[in-house]
Parts: structure tokens; C-alpha cells; sequence
């Protein structure tokens, strides 16, 4: 078994970044500029933006972070976007997710630029995304196919599951994987709570890409020898022996199915670390198109 480790990928995706940044520097552009929104203070939300903050800062990036109550309304949001759209300094722009329930995130979404739409969540990115053109992937199904790469597990006629279908991992990396590229070109099974035999599907599977955020929800049982297990899950859990009082929780009971796998991502280490490196790409890529 070997671990699909997101901390070695994600530093390789970054360290190839900086690189690229210097070099478009000396051409004389500017750095890609990154624009995060964040709307109240949960906690989650907080060490996800603080982390693609950093990780601007340590590419060589420039980052600005907008912060808003939890109380404001659309209309600021939607004016602060505006704004952020029409800025020739900014090249991305990221709506830390989810929103407070006065606003509507599907409206927030749609008006992000879709040039600065370094999420790869407008309905524009999407449709060029399924068309396999060129266009800005959503950051974890993204990160998830550059560490299939680096690796270079075999995808060709393999049969995946996914398990999940949100716009943000699930239905992506279902289309991904099914696209006639390398990685690619699995047939793909997509599963979600009204799937009925999951098991007895999860057993066919050389590759799963878990992603419905229920802690351990796979075990060794629903997986067959030497499949591929890829663990989107990120839940907290209550645990009073830590500082923080809670630990990180992955949708794979690693424990016991790791030794049943070919290739395993952890969690925390591996799909987390890969969303970040991915945005990152998508921030350059931003830059380098307004330059063409
Ligand atoms: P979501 O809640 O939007 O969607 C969950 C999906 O799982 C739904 O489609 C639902 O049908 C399916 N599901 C729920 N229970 C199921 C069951 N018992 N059997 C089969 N399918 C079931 O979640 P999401 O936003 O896609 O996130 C999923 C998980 O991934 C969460 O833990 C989230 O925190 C995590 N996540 C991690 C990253 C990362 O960078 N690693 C990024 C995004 C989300």
C-alpha cells in the first residue's frame, strides 16, 4: 500500500508555481493576485482562507482578504463582487463558502467574472468544464486529478465510484474522471444517498473517490484488494483529548481499509493540501490568460 501523499504533491504544484511567478515577474507582469471574500467567522471557513492566504504569500502571490459580518446584506456582497470584477489589479476571485442564509449562493456565484473564476463553480466554467475546453476546474476535483497524475495510477478503463454528487467534488470529478484524457477515461459509477447497494458498487470499484463528508463511512468490507481510495472527507469531531477539542475526520476508516489498498490518501495530508495547490494553479492560470 502507498499512501497518496497530498503534503509532497501539493509542495511540488507550489515550488513549480513560484517558479513560473519569478519568471513572469522579470517579463514584467505582475504577480497573480488572488481576491478572497469571507462572510462571518466560522471557524472552518476561517482556517481555510487563513491557509490560502499563506499559501499566496509563500508562492510569491499577492492575496487581499475581504471580511464581512455575518449579518450583511446581498446587496453589499453582490456590490463588493462588482467591484472585485471590474479591478484590473485582481486576477481571482473566491467566495469563501458556505454563506449565511440571507444570501443566495447560486446568485453570488453566477456573478463572479468568469474570467476570475478561479472556484471553477460559474455555470460557465462548468459547461466549458464537461466540454473538456479550457477552462478553470473546481479546486478538489482538481487537486484530486493532479495527485492521480503525479502518481500515475493507471485510470484507463478502470471503473470508479464516486460517492457524493455535489457541484463542489462529487459531479466534477465524476466528469473528470470520465473524460477521454489521462488521468481519465474510467467508466464512472456516481453514487449518493438514494444509492441503493452501495456495498455491492463500491466492491467493483479500482478507484473510489469518497466525498459525502460521513466520518469512516467506508470501510474495508465495501472495498475490494488493491483498490484505489481517494478521501475527500473533512468532518470536525468532538474530542475532548485535543487542544482544539476536536480531530479531523476523513469518509474512510483508514485504519482498516489502507491495508487492503494499492494507493490511500490520508486525512488530514492528502486532498485538503491538493484543493489548495490547485486553486493556486487556477490563480496563475487567471494571470496567464489575461496576459494572452
Ligand atoms: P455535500 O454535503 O454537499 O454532499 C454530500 C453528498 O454525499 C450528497 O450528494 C449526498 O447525496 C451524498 N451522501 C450523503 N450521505 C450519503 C450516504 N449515506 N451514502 C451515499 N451518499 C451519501 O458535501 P460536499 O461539499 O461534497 O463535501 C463532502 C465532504 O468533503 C465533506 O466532509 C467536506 O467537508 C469535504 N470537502 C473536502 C474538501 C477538501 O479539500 N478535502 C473540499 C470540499 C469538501
Amino acid at each position: 500500500m502507498q499512501i497518496l501523499d497530498g503534503k509532497i504533491v501539493s509542495q511540488v504544484v507550489k515550488d513549480n508555481l513560484k517558479e513560473k511567478t519569478l519568471e513572469l515577474i522579470k517579463k514584467g507582469s505582475k504577480a497573480p493576485h488572488l481576491a478572497a471574500i469571507l462572510v462571518g467567522t466560522n471557524g472552518a471557513s476561517e482556517t481555510y482562507v487563513a491557509s490560502k492566504v499563506k499559501n499566496c504569500e509563500e508562492i510569491g502571490f499577492k492575496s487581499s482578504l475581504i471580511r464581512f459580518d455575518e449579518n450583511i446584506s446581498e446587496a453589499i456582497l453582490i456590490e463588493a463582487i462588482e467591484k472585485l470584477n471590474t479591478d484590473d489589479d485582481v486576477d481571482g476571485i473566491l467566495v469563501q463558502l458556505p454563506l449565511p442564509k440571507q444570501i443566495s449562493e447560486e446568485k453570488i456565484i453566477n456573478l463572479i467574472h468568469p474570467d476570475k473564476d478561479v472556484d471553477g463553480f460559474h455555470p460557465m466554467s462548468v459547461g466549458k468544464m464537461v466540454q473538456g475546453l479550457p477552462t478553470f476546474i473546481p479546486a478538489t476535483p482538481y487537486g484530486i486529478m493532479l495527485m492521480l497524475e503525479h502518481y500515475k495510477i493507471d485510470t484507463k478503463g478502470k471503473h470508479a465510484v464516486v460517492i457524493g454528487r455535489s457541484n463542489i467534488v462529487g459531479r466534477p470529478i465524476s466528469i473528470l474522471l470520465s473524460r477521454n484524457t489521462n488521468p481519465g477515461n474510467c467508466t464512472v459509477t456516481l453514487c449518493h444517498s438514494h444509492t441503493p447497494n452501495l456495498k455491492e458498487i463500491c466492491l467493483q470499484a479500482d478507484i473510489v473517490v469518497a466525498a459525502l463528508g460521513k466520518p469512516e463511512f467506508l470501510k474495508a468490507d465495501m472495498v475490494k484488494e488493491n483498490a484505489v481510495v481517494v478521501d475527500v472527507g473533512i468532518t470536525r469531531v468532538a474530542d475532548a483529548t485535543k487542544k482544539s477539542g476536536f480531530t479531523i475526520k476523513g469518509d474512510v476508516d483508514f485504519a482498516n481499509v489502507a491495508p487492503k489498498c494499492s494507493y490511500i490518501t490520508p486525512v488530514p495530508g492528502g486532498v485538503g493540501l491538493m484543493t489548495i495547490g490547485a486553486l493556486m494553479m487556477n490563480t496563475y492560470n487567471a494571470r496567464l490568460n489575461k496576459l494572452k
